[in-house]
């Protein structure tokens, strides 16, 4: 059985997640998307996806919706650089993980009152 042509795939190199190693939450700056934006998910169909073309690390998945693994992102901006919507925002990661344990120690906070 002859194997379908991927339409997105010309170059014969496949990259695999995560190829300069694992990230956790150490980078900089996060890449957030606004799905609002996002071609693929405005349309509901398989299109754009120069994000996931471009990500050095292979981390943006090619599906609707598009999503980043965090865990191997290095925070490098191409993807927000590359997004011909500008549904890629580079946000303080610092700022970001700040606001995320506030998040918990409120929700924490309000499970120990009830
Ligand atoms: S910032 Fe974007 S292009 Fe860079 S590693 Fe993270 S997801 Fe990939
Ligand atoms: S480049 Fe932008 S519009 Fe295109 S799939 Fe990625 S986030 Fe969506």
């Amino acid at each position: 059985m002859v194997a379908k042509k991927d339409p997105f795939i010309s170059a014969c190199a496949t990259l695999e997640r995560g190829e300069a190693g694992r990230t956790g939450d150490w980078r900089a700056k996060r890449p957030i998307i606004d799905l609002s934006k996002c071609t693929p998910c405005k349309k509901q169909k398989d299109t754009c996806y120069l994000c996931w073309l471009y990500c050095p690390d292979g981390t943006i998945n090619r599906g609707i919706p598009v999503e980043i693994d965090l865990e191997y992102c290095k925070g490098c901006g191409i993807c927000a650089q590359v997004c011909p919507a500008k549904a890629i925002t580079m946000e303080d990661e610092e700022d970001l993980l700040l606001k995320e344990c506030a998040i918990l120690n409120e929700t924490e906070a309000g499970g120990e009152e009830s």
